[in-house]
């Protein structure tokens, strides 16, 4: 297919953060105009319930089409436009779209799934900690509700570890703040970085994402299960909900399904998907109350 010989090119473009700093100095240029012209694309992957197969969310993942690297993956580029605060206008825009895009799944099927008892599908927008430690952040979720109108309890946050581990009270209170505008807050990658079920308790946090090492370990190590198992069990204690990121067998599917999971996401249910194809997936899955 088209997508997999895409993924196949990928692999060819040299890693950014590799190149000599004449390179890396240009790719900073054609970032700002990228940033700029709006020239960027999401792709959008989405989450599913373990047990039912039913679709419930869709992640937005930022790609950058460049004219002679191809399709950038946000690996190459983000920690880039972190450094510069590039990331900054960047995130705001891909808020935006993301927010507008799940305006469009709204309209075409939020009757449907509510007449079936299902809520809104969320769309899940990654922020990076340089984006959330910026003044205006909290004025650009708001702005980007308003604009798009969706209900703000579809629209999730995912911040990684390292937002949380300052714990200045400017985190506390922008995190109340989201949540008091009805936004989700996720932790993303959980595992990888300083990991701690405190902030489950000292944080508005809505859904846990258990990082794909976790989940690659799962048939494979007792200690991995019982381990992944064990942060199943405490985030249902504290009623946070949970994703199982990067399952691409369908014995993960199952082991996380028995032990109650609730939420998973991975190439074994569908890839990133563009724009048209998720509302394709929308349309096809939001079938008419018997
Ligand atoms: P993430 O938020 O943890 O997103 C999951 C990544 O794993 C995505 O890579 C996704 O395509 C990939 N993935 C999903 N399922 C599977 C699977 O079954 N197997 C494998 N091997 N991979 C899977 P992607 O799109 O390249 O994004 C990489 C990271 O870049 C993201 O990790 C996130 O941290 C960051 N990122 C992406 N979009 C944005 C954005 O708009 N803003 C910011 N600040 N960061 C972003
Ligand atoms: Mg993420
Ligand atoms: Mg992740
Ligand atoms: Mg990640």
């Amino acid at each position: 297919s088209a997508k997999a010989a895409g993924r196949r090119q990928w692999r060819h473009y040299q890693p950014v953060l590799q190149t000599g700093l004449v390179e890396r100095h240009e790719l900073n240029e054609h970032l700002d105009t990228a940033i700029a012209e709006s020239a960027f694309k999401l792709y959008y992957q989405p989450v599913v319930d373990l047990r039912t197969g039913d679709l419930v969310a869709f992640e937005a993942l930022v790609r950058w089409p460049h004219d002679r690297r191809g399709m950038v993956l946000p690996d190459e580029f983000i920690s880039l436009a972190e450094e510069s605060g590039q990331i900054v206008p960047l995130g705001a825009w891909v808020l935006e779209r993301a927010a507008q895009e799940a305006a469009v799944w709204h309209a075409e099927s939020s009757a449907v799934r509510a007449a079936t008892g299902r809520p809104p599908l969320r769309v899940n927008v990654n922020v990076s900690a340089r984006q959330f430690r910026d003044a205006g952040f909290v004025d650009v979720v708001r702005h980007a509700v308003d604009v798009s109108g969706i209900d703000p309890r579809a629209l999730v946050l995912e911040l990684t570890e390292s937002v949380l581990m300052r714990r200045d009270d400017r985190v506390h209170t922008d995190m109340r703040t989201l949540d008091d505008l009805g936004v989700g807050i996720a932790i993303d990658d959980f595992g990888t970085g300083y990991s701690s079920l405190s902030y489950l308790r000292e944080f508005p946090i809505s859904i846990l994402k258990i990082d794909k090492s976790f989940i690659d370990g799962l048939g494979v190590s007792q200690q991995q299960y019982a381990l992944v198992e064990g942060i199943v069990r405490i985030a249902d204690t504290l009623g946070v909900q949970v994703i199982a990121e990067g399952i691409e067998q369908p014995e993960q599917r199952d082991l996380l399904a028995a032990m109650g999971c609730p939420l998973g996401q991975g190439y074994l249910f569908a890839h990133p998907l563009t724009p048209d194809q998720a509302r394709t997936l929308v349309r096809d899955t939001t079938y008419e109350p018997a």
